[in-house]
């Protein structure tokens, strides 16, 4: 109780002014990769460092496709700056929908702006929304870096996202969290893949991470033969060969902590000793965060390798003998 009040006297009066003068001013990066996708990046200084220090991904990448479609809207934070971009570039006479391509925060926190400036249907998949229209306590580090969202409309996603020139498949793609989709659009070869990738090796998740869906999540989508894959956090690979190595090297990591997670398990150890046995990484970080990585280090576990391991033991083909 002490701590909501806290955070109700405290949190709320600095969370307003970052909305109005934010600590570090965001910019907004525009390019157009390809024609009729435009990227928008909104960053600052200190989204910068942590994405440098993270494996070299942006924050808060949203992707406006064909004039009509946003895919993702960023983090609350970055509101003021991707108002006037939309502004700027005319977007609020043209964009009619939304898609959100999972629930966490830094891909819906601007729902409801875009739903103020534009006329727009908001969708996601049906278990990303009970998520999005009843969003959780956020840790006061993602409040810290993103800031609170507000609540929007959402409709459940149907099967297909057309736009004018355009049509795209709705890929269920689990594993980074439940109802996590991709976008695809078979003439183009395009996937626009949300946080399916986000970097290769990234070793440290949230506790909603399931890595044996997420292993065949990233096979369905390598089954597309994707000819460009636009990731959430900015990451753009161009040609056939560069998206399914990129794809590949994903599918390999995951496989590999999914075999060692196998080779390790035994009972009568924590979940701690059993990720230091996985990840087996003898250098400072890993002896500092007791193995769990330096990202579990700095956001009190709530991003772990810990969180991987868990979920290849959820599943009877990597768990210990005697309890298949
Ligand atoms: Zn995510």
């Amino acid at each position: 109780m002490l701590s909501k009040w806290m955070r109700f006297l405290l949190w709320q009066p600095f969370a307003l002014m970052c909305r109005r003068f934010p600590l570090w001013p965001f910019r907004a990066t525009i390019t157009e990769p390809v024609e009729h996708v435009t990227c928008i990046r909104i960053d600052n200084l200190l989204t910068r460092l942590l994405s440098r220090f993270g494996g070299g991904y942006d924050y808060a990448v949203c992707y406006l496709v064909d004039g009509s479609l946003v895919i993702d809207t960023g983090f609350p934070w970055a509101r003021r700056r991707l108002k006037k971009t939309l502004l700027e570039i005319g977007a609020d006479r043209t964009v009619t929908t939304v898609v959100n391509t999972h629930y966490h925060e830094d891909h819906t926190g601007n729902n409801d702006l875009i739903a103020q400036i534009c006329k727009v249907q908001i969708l996601a998949h049906s278990d990303s929304i009970p998520e999005i229209r009843f969003p959780g306590e956020l840790p006061w580090y993602r409040s810290f870096l993103f800031g609170p969202s507000k609540i929007a409309e959402i409709a459940p996603i149907g099967s297909t996202v057309d736009t004018k020139h355009l049509r795209f498949e709705v890929i269920h793609t689990p594993g980074h969290c439940p109802g996590h989709v991709c976008l695809f659009e078979p003439k183009k070869k395009w996937l626009f893949s949300g946080d399916l990738y986000i970097a290769a090796d990234l070793d440290s998740q949230l506790r909603d991470a399931d890595g044996p869906q997420w292993i065949s999540s990233l096979e369905s989508v390598l089954r597309l033969k994707p000819a460009w894959m636009f990731d959430a956090h900015g990451s753009i690979f161009a040609g056939e060969e560069v998206v399914e190595k990129q794809l590949q090297r994903k599918l390999d990591f995951l496989v590999t902590i999914r075999e060692r997670v196998k080779q390790h398990a035994t009972h009568g150890q924590t979940t701690q000793q059993l990720t230091r046995k996985v990840f087996d990484r003898r250098d400072l970080v890993g002896w500092l965060s007791f193995g769990d990585g330096w990202l579990s280090l700095i956001t009190g576990s709530d991003f772990s390798r810990g969180n991987i391991v868990k979920s290849f033991l959820r599943n009877a083909d990597t768990r210990p003998d005697s309890e298949n």
